[in-house]
């Protein structure tokens, strides 16, 4: 096959990667993309996408099984609902289908060139690639690493048979009568809430003390509450260790004890590690940052003309974080003055209920040594909340104590990951808890919260 030259050469067009190369493409650079898999990457194929069609599906279900059993919907009745498994797989798919579509079609508009196959360095200007139809090489003068990330195995644990990473959770079409989730995380729970929404006796197993213990304790409370109210037995400071004969977890409890939980199946949710092996980089001097490749605040490598970015460059791994190194390295590449400038990267983790957090909490506020002052608005206040009938949760603003600077925007509550938006927007913007608490929000939504929190903060509370 002749070989191919190009400006810019991504290896892996999952949100990182087909960002950068349209970005590249609409530049006026000539660009090629390499996939192994398919264009999409994780969160298209198997992460952010198909987890929430799941999410939603179970939510709707559950929704219906709670009016059946008067549980809701004050005034509404309906028949218990019935849940077929391989429809709803096959709709999951049929979204995945179309965003994945829909990136192929992005690229060729940009006149990005796709190769499929697995690429190899054979040095820093040049890849080798397996396609369908023989190796081919393609050189340039830029290459950006784009591979992601994959899950953790436990090693008493590995993946295969009832032993189920994300990916294999996702493509299920039964509910297993009887799931053990090991990890806490918001992989675990997300998954292991739609499953129990669904069915499933879901009990999960997490090593630290508490439920996602990346975030702060007030923030997870009513996911605990609502963990319990759904029957899900969570077991914290407890390690998993393997499985005994084929239906058996055996798990270490907090005193010592041995815990035996059946199982029909096993998801294993303990984290993601970047993908940095099976591609060559031993052809490659980068210099690593832990288990990642370390870069700057401009996506450079240690070796010129190489950028990394993704979850291959480390946390918070996340697809908009990934998307934004993209576009940005794109337009370095193109001659652009950028640099990494960003105030806020919201994550959301879509529990039941939700949680967004953007910047800083008043403990981190203040371990940076900044005199910080904090409020929240409880949604029970919020006339939204009622006629929605989810009243759990709050949204929390902290803020300096001297010029009153925005540094973090948190909430709990049912559908708050829309207000993600609004929380990015004013950290990004530099807002002052006056200009939150001047700006006209439309009632009766959620959002209201966000000035009443403000007002709050000032001493001015009006609703609560
Ligand atoms: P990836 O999406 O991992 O893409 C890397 C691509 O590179 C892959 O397609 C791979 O096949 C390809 N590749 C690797 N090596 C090679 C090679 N040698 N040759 C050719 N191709 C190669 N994030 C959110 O922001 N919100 C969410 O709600 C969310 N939910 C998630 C739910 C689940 C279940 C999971 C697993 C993840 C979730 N994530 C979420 C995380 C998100 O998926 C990742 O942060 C994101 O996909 C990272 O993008 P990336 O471009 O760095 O890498
Ligand atoms: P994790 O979130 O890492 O959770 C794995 C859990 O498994 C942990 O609680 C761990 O204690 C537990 N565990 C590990 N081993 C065992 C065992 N043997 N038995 C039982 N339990 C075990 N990254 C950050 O650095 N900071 C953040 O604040 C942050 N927030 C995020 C918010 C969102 C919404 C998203 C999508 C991602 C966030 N990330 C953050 C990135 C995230 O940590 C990574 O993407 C993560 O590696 C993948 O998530 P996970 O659920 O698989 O694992």
């Amino acid at each position: 096959m002749k070989d191919i030259s190009c400006q810019v050469l991504v290896v892996g067009a999952g949100p990182g990667g087909y960002v950068a190369a349209i970005r590249a493409g609409q530049l006026g650079l000539d660009t090629v993309i390499v996939e192994a898999k398919r264009p999409g990457g994780t969160c298209l194929n198997v992460g952010c996408i198909p987890s929430k069609a799941l999410i939603h599906t179970a939510d709707e279900f559950f929704r219906l099984a709670e009016i059946a059993a008067g549980r809701r919907s004050p005034g509404i009745r309906a028949a218990p609902p019935e849940f077929d498994g391989a429809a709803a797989r096959e709709w999951r798919g049929g979204i995945v289908n179309r965003l994945t579509h829909g990136v192929g079609d992005l690229l060729k508009r940009a006149g990005v060139k796709l190769v499929e196959g697995h690429a190899r360095f054979r040095d820093g200007k040049t890849v080798l690639v397996e396609t369908a139809t023989g190796p081919q090489t393609v050189r340039a003068q830029h290459v950006v690493i784009a591979t992601g990330s994959e899950p953790v195995a436990l090693p008493g644990l590995p993946f295969g048979g009832r032993v189920l990473s994300s990916t294999e959770a996702l493509a299920l079409a039964d509910v297993p009568a009887r799931l053990v989730v090991v990890g806490a995380g918001y992989i675990g729970l997300e998954l292991g809430t739609a499953f129990a929404k669904l069915g499933a006796a879901v009990q999960v197993i997490e090593a630290a003390d508490r439920i996602l213990p990346q975030y702060d304790a007030e923030l997870t409370r009513p996911v605990a509450a609502r963990l319990r109210e759904l029957g899900v037995t969570v077991h914290p400071g407890t390690l998993a260790r393997g499985l005994v004969g084929d239906d058996v977890l055996l798990a270490t409890g907090p005193d010592g004890a041995e815990l035996r939980l059946p199982a029909d199946a096993v998801l294993v949710t303990v984290g993601r590690q970047p993908v940095t092996e099976g591609w060559g980089r031993e052809e490659l001097a980068l210099t690593m940052n832990g288990r990642h490749i370390a870069v700057d605040a401009q996506c450079r490598t240690a070796m010129r003309g190489i950028w990394a970015i993704g979850d291959v460059t480390g946390e918070p791994m996340l697809a908009h974080r990934a998307m934004a190194q993209g576009a940005m390295v794109a337009e370095i590449i193109a001659g652009q003055r950028r640099t990494w400038d960003k105030v806020a990267i919201p994550a959301v983790c879509f529990t039941d209920p939700e949680i967004v957090t953007v910047g800083l909490s008043v403990e981190a506020a203040r371990e940076a040594g900044i005199a910080a002052r904090t409020a929240h608005f409880p949604f029970r206040a919020s006339a939204r909340a009622m006629t929605a009938e989810h009243e759990a949760g709050f949204v929390r603003l902290v803020a300096r104590a001297d010029n009153h600077l925005i540094l973090g925007m948190q909430t709990v509550g049912a559908g708050v990951s829309e207000l993600a938006a609004a929380f990015a927007l004013a950290l990004e913007m530099g807002a002052r808890l006056e200009d939150v608490a001047a700006t006209i929000h439309a009632h009766p939504t959620l959002g209201e919260a966000i000035p009443e929190a403000a007002l709050r903060a000032l001493g001015q509370a009006l609703h609560v």
